[in-house]
């Protein structure tokens, strides 16, 4: 079980302040997955609902995986990730076996982040027939298991109360049984991320399933400089670096552009230097920039 090593067991977990800009979305996941994964009795003294998922879209390389990491770590919690091409098998009714098993294990990591990425290729939309069989089967699946661990907790609460009522005591084993399911439905937060939210199934989005849609944007002038700026901090960067005037020429680059073209500059000045550069200077940064072009385009940013 994840639970000894919050986060992720195989990444070093994601800080908030290691992701540049997109203050209002870092502050609606807090608000989301972190405040009532570590404070349920706040939450529950107030009579606040807790969201039973969420689902983060937007342009690709945009930090949607980071925020959620970031999420899971801060929440204190077990981190589970898949996507469609780790749930995908060859045999039919593997695929959704793997997904039932990965809810199962999620729960017995409760407290847990469940995070599937890249959502739209596992499950895609009913209605759109792409996928077939399989993204069908995965889909019915999938809202089984969010629905289902409620639906068994209401289910084992009522049979307790038809007992209690008929003065029979409810046994030790069924109590526990009822306990686990109750810290269940409580404590697996399903996130699930993609580029294409047009390609879901409108049944995943009711209320009591990913009911909380976080819009991840590209971004500005200003979240590229926070982003250069987060990115550059571990690395030795010239004075004369103006990274201000970088994110004005970084138009339609996203945070994962804005990453690779740090890694260009050090590996610039590395060669240039014979594997002992003092620091990276701004020309380096400029002749990285002048070999790329931004993964995003207009039309892609305006689709969302
Ligand atoms: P995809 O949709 O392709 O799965 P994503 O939106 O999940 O992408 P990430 O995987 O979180 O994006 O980010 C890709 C890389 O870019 C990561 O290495 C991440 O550190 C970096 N990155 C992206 N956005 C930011 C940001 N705002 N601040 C710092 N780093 C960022």
């Amino acid at each position: 079980c994840l639970r000894s090593s919050p986060g992720s067991t195989e990444l070093p977990p994601v800080l908030w302040e290691d992701i540049g800009g997109l203050e209002e979305v870092k502050v609606r996941l807090r608000q989301s997955i972190e405040w009532p994964m570590r404070y349920p009795e706040a939450f529950a003294r107030l009579g606040l609902r807790r969201p039973r998922g969420v689902l983060l879209y937007g342009p690709p390389g945009c930090a949607k995986t980071s925020l959620v990491r970031a999420a899971a770590a801060s929440s204190r919690c077990a981190f589970l990730s898949a996507s469609g091409a780790d749930l995908y098998c060859p045999y039919v009714g593997d695929s959704e076996k793997a997904l039932a098993q990965l809810f199962q294990q999620a729960r017995r990591c409760a407290p847990c982040v469940l995070f599937l990425d890249e959502i739209d290729s596992l499950i895609g939309s009913r209605a759109d027939g792409r996928g077939g069989g399989v993204q069908t089967r995965l889909l019915s699946v999938l809202l089984n298991e969010m629905d289902g661990v409620g639906l068994k907790t209401l289910e084992r609460r009522g049979a307790a109360r038809v007992l209690q009522a008929e003065g029979e005591p409810e046994t030790s084993e069924q109590q526990q049984e009822s306990d686990f399911l109750e810290v269940c439905n409580t404590d697996v937060m399903v996130v699930a991320a993609t580029n294409r939210p047009d390609c879901l199934d409108g049944a995943l989005l009711r209320p009591g399933r990913l009911d909380h849609i976080i819009y991840v944007p590209p971004p500005d002038q200003q979240a590229r400089l926070a982003i250069l700026r987060v990115r550059t901090q571990a690395m030795p960067v010239d004075g004369g670096v103006r990274l201000e005037e970088l994110a004005a020429q970084t138009e339609r680059f996203s945070g994962a552009d804005l990453e690779n073209l740090c890694k260009e500059a050090a590996l610039l000045a590395l060669l240039e230097e014979n594997m002992e550069p003092s620091a990276i200077k701004h020309t380096h940064f400029l002749r990285s920039l002048s070999k790329m072009s931004p993964s995003l385009t207009a039309q892609q940013i305006s689709s969302y």
